[in-house]
């Protein structure tokens, strides 16, 4: 099998299963204990802390473990808007994109339909680029947040973060960002980017499902989503996922150390890959921006097809991979990423997603691009059977 489903999830890497087994075992205490075994679970904790403040360039205390991406994202999104709100009650607006995930999506929705926020979409260009111009117009006294995703999960196209947070700084807004798919790809240092947040999830690199971070700047209040314990400084009760934290630390701190060797060479793969199918399909059309989009992600649409049924026979012929966003996996309704692009609905129905893990080879990709072929022809001539 060619796994080409690594934006849905990676397969945990064998130093993070060797980095948590001893939180799962001998040092199994809980961290607010304080006997010795909960001491050294403590103590796994602040390392597991100090290694991703490290990556992201930032204070321990400003990383919040989380159990995902999504948590995370919830936890900005809602827990930024609703403090400053607490704080002045004139700042009743979030700004987010077009193309977010659904748990930037979804929760910035929750704030509009519960606690009376406006929320205001900024369109993306036909490659998925936010402007800057259009996030500065967008930006009114009353914004209390913008969140704008680094990478995205479906297209690949790369945000300019910097750029856009810039903006939001000077027009004195937090900026968020869901660095989920970046994470592992693209830098990450928060102060280079200018970020007052950003989320992590550790299953996009090598750490298991149900682990993540957010990193929120020092003077910037949270309301609590979750109330209990007051763990985590307050922002986040519940007993700590240490083996979680130590996982997703050292995924992060490998990911990091190879990032700028394999962000390089899965990029050529990926851009060989590109035209190995622009080729073997020529009516494929490729989605996301060209060279602004994540080393790991290659997606198309192939009109004139299915895309459901180009998986299915992707996956006869040996090759997994997906026809966008996981979450939406098995809905019939077109992507409202692909649609807020511009492209109609009837082709948004045809997309299929390839991405990358950081261990893909070039046979992988050659063998993945010939099935390609194969399979949209097979779909096609299902579709318009030759009379015999
Ligand atoms: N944000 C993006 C861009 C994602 O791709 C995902 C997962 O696919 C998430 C957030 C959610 O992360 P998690 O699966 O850890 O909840």
């Amino acid at each position: 099998m060619i796994f080409l489903d690594a934006a849905a999830t990676t397969p945990v890497r064998r130093e993070v299963l060797e980095a948590m087994w001893p939180y799962l075992s001998g040092e199994f205490g809980n961290p607010s204990s304080h006997h010795t075994l909960g001491e050294a679970a403590a103590a796994g904790l602040a390392d597991a802390r100090a290694g991703v403040a490290e990556v992201l360039n930032c204070r321990p205390g400003e990383v919040t473990f989380t159990s995902g991406g999504t948590e995370a994202d919830n936890l900005a999104v809602k827990g930024i808007a609703l403090a400053r709100r607490a704080a002045d009650p004139g700042l009743n607006r979030v700004v987010i994109s077009a193309i977010e995930h659904p748990a930037v999506e979804e929760s910035a929705k929750y704030l509009e339909r519960v606690h009376g926020f406006v929320v205001d979409v900024l369109p993306v260009d036909g490659d998925g680029l936010v402007s800057v111009d259009v996030l500065r117009s967008a930006i009114r006294p009353e914004t209390a947040l913008v969140s704008i995703m680094y990478a995205n999960n479906e297209i690949g196209t790369v945000q300019p973060i910097a750029s856009l947070a810039a903006v939001a700084r000077e027009l004195r807004v937090p900026f968020h960002t869901d660095a989920v798919q970046a994470a592992g790809w693209l830098p990450l240092d928060v102060k280079a980017l200018g970020v007052d947040a950003l989320s992590i999830s550790g299953h996009k690199l090598g750490a298991p499902k149900g682990t993540g971070v957010l990193f929120s700047k020092g003077r910037l209040r949270l309301e609590p989503l979750v109330h209990g314990g007051g763990q985590e400084r307050g922002k986040r009760s519940g007993t700590e996922n240490v083996a979680g934290a130590v996982a997703l630390s050292t995924a992060l701190r490998l990911a990091s150390a190879e990032q700028p060797e394999q962000a390089a060479r899965v990029s050529a793969l990926r851009d060989r890959f590109i035209e190995r199918v622009l080729a073997g399909v020529p009516a494929a059309l490729l989605t996301g921006h060209r060279s602004h989009r994540l080393p790991s992600v290659a997606s198309f649409c192939f009109p004139g097809t299915s895309g459901e049924s180009v998986l299915l026979e992707l996956e006869r012929l040996g090759v997994v991979c997906s026809s966008g966003s996981a979450c939406a996996a098995g809905s019939d309704a077109p992507s409202p990423v692909l649609v807020a692009l511009g492209i109609d609905p009837g082709t948004a129905q045809t997309a299929v997603r390839f991405s990358f893990t950081s261990t893909v080879t070039d046979v992988d990709l050659e063998q993945a691009a010939a099935a390609v072929e194969t399979a949209v022809g097979r779909v096609r001539n299902l579709a318009s059977p030759q009379p015999s």
